[in-house]
């Protein structure tokens, strides 16, 4: 199945003509989306993991890239990813607008995320943040740390801004898509509205009840 022809909120494709949430939120993959996405991420990861290398901190560039890896094709993918709408797709592979071509180790958990997934995406955020930036001030490569700081700046304001306000893995606690939205997202994706019930109502914005 090719990624665009996949709809994660299990209608058909003819019904997102006419539906009023396709320009309300990222519900369907688009290139275009996934380009703009990691541009701003590498805005980022460029100039963190040059100025660990040109300041002599290879194995720290080193661990912070099999970090990256672990995180965002294991540990991720786990507490986060596999709750998403996304995952959903029969496929051995992540077609979405962020972490595109992680494998799916994990089966698929229409749920919302729990307690101890949400405090572990924390920390695998913190880890993946404060690691090089650590190092950087460690290191006194002043100019580097303050151009990862700046693609950190603008890759944050990007996600905040214009992807946690439209991303359909709504129990993510970033997530910060209207309730009534989110909660329309919920009517018509027949698998998560089975299992978000009551006690599962949609609690956004901002993970708030
Ligand atoms: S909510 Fe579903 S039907 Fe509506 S635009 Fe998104 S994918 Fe299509
Ligand atoms: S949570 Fe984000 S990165 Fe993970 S599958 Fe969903 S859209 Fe992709």
């Amino acid at each position: 199945m090719k990624p665009e022809s996949f709809i994660p909120c299990n209608t058909s494709e003819a019904a997102c003509r006419d539906c009023p949430l396709s320009t309300q939120l990222k519900c369907r993959f688009t290139s275009r989306d996934l380009f703009h996405f990691l541009i701003r991420a590498f805005g980022f990861i460029l100039p963190a993991g040059i100025g660990l290398v040109v300041t002599g901190a290879v194995w720290a560039a080193t661990l912070w890239v099999g970090y990256m890896l672990f995180f965002f094709s294991v540990w991720e993918i786990r507490i986060l990813c596999s709750h998403c709408p996304y995952y959903a797709e029969d496929s051995k592979v992540l077609h979405c607008i962020a972490n595109h071509g992680s494998p799916k180790l994990w089966k698929y958990r229409p749920q919302p995320m729990n307690r101890a997934e949400k405090f572990q995406l924390w920390i695998g955020f913190g880890l993946f943040t404060l690691f090089p930036l650590g190092m950087l001030i460690n290191g006194k490569a002043w100019w580097w740390l303050l151009a990862a700081l700046a693609g950190w700046l603008i890759f944050a304001r990007y996600l905040t801004t214009r992807v946690c306000t439209r991303c359909i893995n709504l129990s993510c606690p970033l997530n910060r898509v209207p309730k009534h939205i989110a909660q329309a997202y919920l009517d018509s994706n027949a698998a998560m509205r089975q299992v978000w019930k009551n006690d599962h109502k949609p609690t956004h914005p901002g993970g708030k009840p």
